[in-house]
């Protein structure tokens, strides 16, 4: 692997950060200005984002997605109410999903409900693009998202099978993928299998840890030399696409 340090950051794409978990958020937003990141900051809780599209006003290339975490669905999914106001605000969506590591079904329905409401009213909307958590809910997500649907949708961190995969990319979905899934043997072989027009890029931190350190925008860059190699090209030829792939994704999310 080259130093981190030779490979240029201006032009990468974050599309799954979570800023304001970080123990500086304004700090980490100098520092993506400084390193040229685009960055989609994800919120937990509809409650939050209004404060953080306040700190990321003067950022460009800060987009900050409006979300209701699954796994937070079961303590606060009475927000839901909050969302749908707020939603016209936002272009982008997210963190928003299913985590069946619950066996809870009641919770299991509940995280359902949540996520076909969001699906509703962005598609209604029609200029939304949405980053989708999908941990033991591949085949769910992918089910409750269609094949036909009118916003563009990021499946972040997909962990889900082989065919699964190729469902997803048949309807025309993406895929964040991060530090975590280059260094997994799974995560190596559903990078293969992910046509290149349709994969992002994401950090998850700081929830996604790198040796032993919450991972952060500027170390996408690694992810982009690790596409790099995979897919036979250079390295800022790969870091193009992705930035291409990123305004497809956005402009799809608009029209
Ligand atoms: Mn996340």
């Amino acid at each position: 692997m080259p130093a981190i340090d030779a490979l240029d950051t201006n032009g990468l794409v974050d599309a799954h950060c979570h800023v304001d978990l970080y123990p500086d958020p304004m700090a980490m937003l100098r520092r993506i200005e400084d390193a040229g990141i685009h960055v989609v900051t994800v919120t937990n809780l509809p409650s939050v984002f209004g404060p953080n599209v306040a700190i990321a006003a003067p950022y460009d290339r800060v987009h900050v997605a409006l979300g209701l975490h699954p796994e937070l669905v079961k303590s606060h999914g009475h927000e839901i109410s909050v969302l749908r106001e707020l939603l016209p605000e936002a272009q982008f969506i997210g963190e928003v999903g299913l985590d069946f590591t619950t066996n809870d079904r009641d919770e299991r329905e509940h995280q359902r409900a949540v996520l076909g409401n969001v699906l509703t009213w962005c598609a209604d909307a029609g200029n939304k693009v949405l980053t989708i958590h999908s941990r033991r809910a591949a085949s769910d997500v992918i089910s409750m998202i269609g094949t036909d649907y009118p916003c563009s949708a990021i499946l972040h961190w997909f962990s889900g099978s082989t065919a699964q995969l190729k469902r997803a990319a048949a309807a025309g979905l993406y895929f964040s993928v991060n530090a975590g899934m280059i260094r997994s043997k799974n995560g190596q072989s559903l990078i293969e299998q992910m046509p290149p027009e349709c994969v992002l890029t994401e950090s998850d931190g700081p929830f996604l840890q790198t040796n032993r350190c919450p991972a952060e925008p500027a170390g996408i860059a690694l992810v982009v030399d690790y596409l790099s190699k995979r897919w036979d090209r250079s390295y800022d030829s790969t870091k193009a696409l992705i930035l291409a792939n990123f305004e497809r994704a956005m402009a799809r999310g608009i029209s």
